[in-house]
């Protein structure tokens, strides 16, 4: 696997190249994309890079978690031909291009994250530039973010064809998480109940309960099991709040448990 750490050295030769855009601290669902993307394309680079322009001001980015030598072998064994771990004056040098993403990234971890997702858009358009694949893979986790992404390729015709894929979680049902690092063993064990009550409020709804009803359900239980909920909606690929499933819709979930924030979604149809 070669290690990359400048813009110059990007240089590949394959026809197709399967991307998969990352901060580090890998997990199975890391993993999972790398395999796909080297499964489907037979040429993966993965970049690591924490990006500090998605962080807001009073968030994690300096203690986000960081092991480039694990994570290296990990990758390594996925099967990962090149890793592109660049530092941030050479991903932004002088930068002064935004992309900002408008309606889709408006609602949700938007509004909660002010600015967020014009860091997200801006380091993958940059990523994209600099790596140039023909193919990039994505997880469902961050569903929103995939729908902004969705979006900004589509608008500024990226020559990219997207691969979004579903979650990966623990046995217990807790979506994977660089994040979940944070909690403690206590937390981590209720922390399952996010995935729980999102299962149910699905089928709930896919047995004829009216949406409104299963969230507020849904929203009572998260609550009365100590979480801050954040959100917990039903909406459309536009991230509009749908009150009738159409096809395809996902309910979407964030919480605050012990002052650790959680993310997760699931299909509704
Ligand atoms: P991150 O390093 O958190 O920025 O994530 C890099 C990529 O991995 C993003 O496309 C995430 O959506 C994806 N990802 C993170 N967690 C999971 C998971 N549990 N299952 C599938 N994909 C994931």
């Amino acid at each position: 696997m070669r290690i990359l750490r400048t813009a110059a050295e990007l240089n590949w030769t394959a026809d197709k190249v399967g991307f998969v855009p990352t901060m580090g601290a890998f997990h199975e669902g890391h993993l999972a994309l790398m395999r796909k993307a080297k499964k489907e394309t037979g040429f993966c680079v993965v970049s690591l890079f924490v990006n500090p322009t998605q962080f807001g001001k009073n968030e994690d980015f300096d203690k986000y978690p960081r092991n480039e030598d694990r994570d290296f072998s990990m990758a390594e064994s996925a099967g990962v031909d090149a890793i592109f771990a660049p530092s941030t004056a050479e991903v932004y040098r002088d930068s002064s291009t935004v992309v900002q993403v408008r309606g889709v990234a408006d609602l949700w971890e938007g509004a909660l994250r002010p600015g967020h997702f014009d860091g997200v858009a801006t380091v993958v358009a940059k990523l994209f530039g600099l790596v140039r694949p023909t193919d990039a893979y994505f997880g469902l986790k961050d569903y929103q973010q995939c729908q902004v992404i969705r979006a900004m390729v589509r608008d500024l015709f990226i020559p990219v064809q997207l691969h979004l894929e579903e979650t990966v979680r623990e046995p217990t049902g807790l979506a994977m998480s660089s994040r979940n690092v944070y909690l403690s063993e206590d937390a981590r064990a209720r922390a399952s109940l996010l995935s729980k009550t999102l299962q149910l409020a699905r089928d709930q709804i896919a047995t004829g309960e009216p949406i409104s009803t299963a969230l507020q359900i849904g929203s009572k239980m998260l609550a009365e099991a100590g979480m801050e909920v954040q959100y917990f909606a039903a909406v459309n690929p536009a991230m509009q709040p749908i009150e009738q499933v159409t096809s395809p819709s996902r309910l979407i979930a964030a919480v605050r448990l012990d002052g650790v924030r959680l993310i997760d979604n699931v299909a509704l149809a």
